[in-house]
């Protein structure tokens, strides 16, 4: 598709004549944003450099009712999985679970494992199916050798999309262990069947006729998003959307979200200045695949396109890779690609950001409780080490010469060691059960997103790698200026106090 310039839309002249018009900035236009709906800064960012912000569709401008969306791809899969892949009725007795699986966790197709990893791949909690195996079976399967993801064995839960197929794959290994008559337990293949499922569920349009038939079932009408686009537009900066989903899907998904919602752009297109779809992200930012029409989008001004890469997109707005700013929720399709290969400017919407940040609030009298012990447990951790310091020595000096004040004293520091031993055991086991408590506030089986064990969360990791801001909801932007500069927290070292 040969770019063009745009003839003036009647709905863009107006547009223009409001262009000043300060008045019309939301009443929450406020530096003091409350935590949950705050835009957090990984890499500096000036919003004046910028001028082009593009918007994956689902899960980013679209945001769906969790529940119900899950809800229905599991139940769309489970059938799929009995009608196609033959699998018996008695399966359709298991149930989905919202709490079953978070972001960022990694499923292990060989043994029908889930694992929740740190920045560092150590694994620190491991589920199969959904049963928690102990200390000595994870360090067993996965602490001798390193993890190497690329492999077949291993697939990475992490879109949104991914939960329910986790909580399926899940309760289809626990149906396979406790009935292997009727299902196989050969986890690598089932697990490929979910995926088939969930994937025939996404590509025959199952799944989006139905969201289309009840779309205020399954779609959140973000009642800010429509100003906070038109903030940008005021700001002078181009937007665009960038959807893996074909364009009837998008045109009645951004229909139902922005049509009527501001008199003077009545249409969602109103708000674009380019519209592609099909995109096959992350494929677009790593091929040079030409732009192709849209036959059934005739919109004046609106430049849509099917599946197309980055250089001829570029083309097309007319701007150059560091002054685009891509808003995405996928950290593979949407931002790691788009940040490493073609310069693009990131941030990635985090929708557990408001549940992570409750949380934080109501775990903050546990976790002071935490540090106090780990205070304590360091101070006798220290004594102890001493103890078997002294004890070493005095064994050494007893053997070379013994005699019965040595003895004596041997005997002394050796029930001291045992009885100190005994209180730090009893430390552990508390500050365990302080751990568990915190953990449970944010997901009973995982615990927090951000975080493993007392380290950064491999997905906490790749979000700090690869996006430059992060925030729950598009919306959370509307309560910055549009020129704002993004500026990050200084890096600190563990030798910075
Ligand atoms: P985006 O987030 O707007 O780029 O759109 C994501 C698109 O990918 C939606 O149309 C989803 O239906 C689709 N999708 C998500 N998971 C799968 C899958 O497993 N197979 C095929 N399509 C998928
Ligand atoms: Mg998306």
């Amino acid at each position: 598709m040969k770019p063009t310039s745009p003839p003036v839309r009647p709905a863009r002249a107006e547009f223009l004549r409001k262009f000043f018009d300060f008045s019309r900035l939301p009443v929450d236009y406020d530096w003091k944003v409350e935590p949950a709906r705050r835009v957090y800064v990984i890499r500096n960012l000036r919003m004046d450099d910028i001028s082009a912000i593009g918007f994956d569709m689902d899960y980013t401008l679209a945001i769906y009712h969790k529940r119900e969306i899950e809800q229905l791809a599991f139940d769309l899969s489970l059938k799929k999985l009995v009608e196609d892949w033959k699998y018996p009725e008695e399966v359709l007795r298991v149930r989905y679970d919202p709490e079953a699986v978070i972001r960022g966790l990694v499923i292990d197709r060989r043994h029908g494992n889930f694992l929740k990893m740190d920045q560092f791949h150590v694994v620190s909690r491991v589920q199969h199916g959904k049963r928690a195996l102990g200390a000595e079976q994870r360090k067993e399967l996965y602490h001798n050798r390193k993890i190497r993801l690329g492999q077949e064995r291993y697939f990475s839960v992490d879109t949104l999309f991914g939960l329910p197929e986790g909580s399926l794959y899940q309760e289809l290994v626990e149906f396979a262990d406790a009935n292997p008559q009727l299902v196989s337990p050969d986890y690598e293949r089932i697990y490929d069947d979910v995926r088939g499922a969930l994937d025939m569920v996404h590509r025959d349009n199952s799944l989006k006729s139905q969201i289309l038939a009840d779309p205020e079932r399954y779609i959140y009408r973000d009642p800010r998003l429509p100003a906070t686009l038109e903030k940008f537009l005021k700001g002078g900066k181009k937007l665009f959307v960038l959807t893996n989903s074909e364009w009837y899907f998008t045109e009645a998904v951004m229909g139902f979200l922005l049509d009527g919602q501001i008199d003077y752009m009545p249409r969602w297109t109103d708000y674009f200045d380019a519209v592609g779809v099909e995109a096959s992200k992350p494929s677009f930012f790593l091929t040079d695949a030409p732009l192709m029409p849209v036959p059934e989008a005739q919109i004046p001004g609106v430049r849509a396109f099917r599946k197309g890469s980055v250089a001829p997109f570029e083309e097309l707005l007319g701007t150059r890779s560091e002054r685009v700013l891509f808003i995405g929720d996928h950290i593979y399709g949407d931002i790691l690609r788009s940040k490493k290969h073609c310069n693009w400017r990131t941030v990635m919407i985090i929708e557990e950001m408001e549940h992570e940040i409750e949380a934080d609030r109501k775990a903050r009298p546990v976790l002071r409780e935490i540090e106090r012990f780990l205070r304590r447990i360091e101070r006798h951790d220290f004594k102890r080490n001493l103890l078997q310091m002294k004890l070493a020595m005095l064994e050494q000096t007893y053997e070379d010469a013994p005699g019965e004040s040595v003895g004596g004293e041997l005997e002394f520091q050796r029930v001291s060691l045992a009885s100190l031993e005994q209180k730090v055991a009893e430390m552990h086991a508390r500050l365990a059960e302080l751990e568990g408590e915190l953990e449970r506030q944010y997901n009973a089986s995982w615990g927090p997103l951000f975080r493993a064990a007392s380290e950064i969360s491999r997905f906490g990791h790749q979000v700090q790698g690869y996006a430059c801001l992060y925030t729950g909801r598009v919306s959370n932007f509307l309560a910055y200026p549009f020129n704002k500069f993004f500026q990050s927290p200084r890096e600190r070292m563990p030798h910075d106090l």
